[in-house]
């Protein structure tokens, strides 16, 4: 039996603690969503205050040069680098997530261009099936995309793949794919990976040049907490850039983008990935998120996240018996920092727990799912918010029929 003083024991050792301070979260309610939108930190706040109100406001269109914007994508990238194991230069931040890996599957399409087929996971986010499928419409030369089951990929390898495209761990079910074995298969078999780490960046140790990884691109909103709609990023591995061509360019990613000249040339490195201005105001809250995690190593992270985790699943165990189905592996090395629970009504006992105070999202079919982000997360927090499960469960307060008609964003 776990006790809630076990908890607050656990919590007065946790190393991470001091940093809940940083992050304005509402007083009695317990955020288990920070995986699909992360909460405001203080950096980000004032940040975001500096730009509107100096650099913005007092420099004006100066502020391109003096305050730095027309960099800021590859310093961010710069900044966010050592949080997936990438060299500097390697990383931009910019767009969001589904403009990058349309710039990469475009790009990675045309250094292989004696193949004509793509692998992704058929249980792979559906933007991410929509943007590959369409990149492969509109391809220079005929190319497939095989939406394949990812226990199979072995058999789909072989000469005819171009590209193979995963998602480090899976939305729905919180599994975390063994990147660097996968990837060593894929170059193995002559064809370019590219990781999607949405789910990964800032919760789970990354590392993409330990694991040569070709191209990877995420999410700025969700555990990196840059806001809603934050920039993305993407990674090109050094050996590929001046050799991948950006599909949409545009003239930010010029070499000479004052010269105005009507040929296009790409700048050198990362820059080439540009296409538009930058969102300077967006930047700048993701700017002031990722100094919360320069006090925050990812071992400590992903310490405390499997601790979480594990209290969690133990404690609907305990608790709830026979309720749910535990969806996410209980083996570490396959586990992201999500905990996904499958029950029948799943919206309802999302939606009653949200108004008992603990916030968590539901995935359509009937998966509850919750997100645990060591940076502002405490383990008396887990111990309350599955108190309040067991409430809703033996009450019935899911049944309510408010919860039959879905909202648009679940
Ligand atoms: C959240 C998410 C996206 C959505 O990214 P946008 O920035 O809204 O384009 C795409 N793919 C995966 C795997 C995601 O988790």
């Amino acid at each position: 039996m776990i006790t809630r003083d076990d908890c607050e024991k656990f919590d007065e050792r946790d190393v991470l603690a001091p940093l809940r301070r940083e992050f304005r979260l509402n007083e009695g309610e317990i955020y288990l969503d920070g995986n699909s939108l992360g909460p405001v930190s203080e950096a980000s706040s004032r940040r975001v205050n500096e730009v509107i109100d100096v650099e913005w406001a007092k420099g004006l269109v100066r502020s391109w040069n003096t305050a730095g914007w027309i960099d800021a994508p590859t310093q961010l990238g710069d900044k966010l680098a050592p949080l997936i194991g990438a060299r500097p230069g390697e990383v931009l931040v910019a767009d969001t997530l589904t403009f990058l890996l349309a710039k990469l599957i475009g790009g990675a399409l045309e250094l292989r261009s004696d193949r004509h087929v793509i692998l992704t996971d058929a249980a792979n986010f559906h933007s991410d099936l929509y943007i590959v499928e369409a990149m492969a419409a509109h391809a220079r030369r005929p190319v497939i995309v095989k939406a394949i089951d990812r226990e199979t990929l072995d058999e789909h390898l072989d000469t005819d793949v171009a590209l193979v495209m995963l998602t480090h761990v899976d939305f729905r079910t919180g599994e975390m794919l063994e990147m660097k074995g996968i990837t060593e298969k894929v170059h193995a078999a002559g064809a370019l990976m590219l990781w999607d780490l949405a789910h990964s960046t800032g919760a789970v140790p990354v590392d993409l040049t330990g694991c040569d990884v070709d191209f990877a691109a995420g999410c700025g909103y969700k555990y990196l907490n840059g806001g809603p709609g934050a920039p993305a990023f993407m990674y090109v591995r050094d050996r590929w850039q001046g050799v991948t061509t950006n599909p949409l360019p545009g003239w930010l990613g010029h070499a000479r983008p004052f010269d105005f000249e009507m040929h296009y040339e790409p700048a050198k490195g990362m820059r080439a990935f540009i296409t538009s201005s930058p969102s300077v105001m967006a930047l700048g809250a993701l700017d002031g998120a990722l100094d919360v995690f320069a006090r925050a190593p990812m071992k400590d992270i992903r310490t405390k996240s499997l601790a979480l985790t594990d209290l969690f699943i133990a404690l609907v165990e305990e608790k709830l018996p026979a309720v749910f189905e535990v969806v996410t592996p209980r083996e570490h090395d396959k586990r992201g920092s999500q905990v996904a629970l499958r029950h029948r009504d799943g919206y309802g006992i999302v939606q009653a727990l949200i108004e008992q105070g603990v916030i968590g999202d539901f995935r359509a079919p009937d998966i509850c799912r919750f997100g645990f982000t060591p940076l502002y997360l405490r383990f008396v927090d887990v111990y309350d918010a599955i108190d309040r499960l067991v409430d809703v469960m033996e009450r019935d307060l899911y049944l309510d029929e408010r919860y039959m008609v879905r909202n648009a964003v679940t």
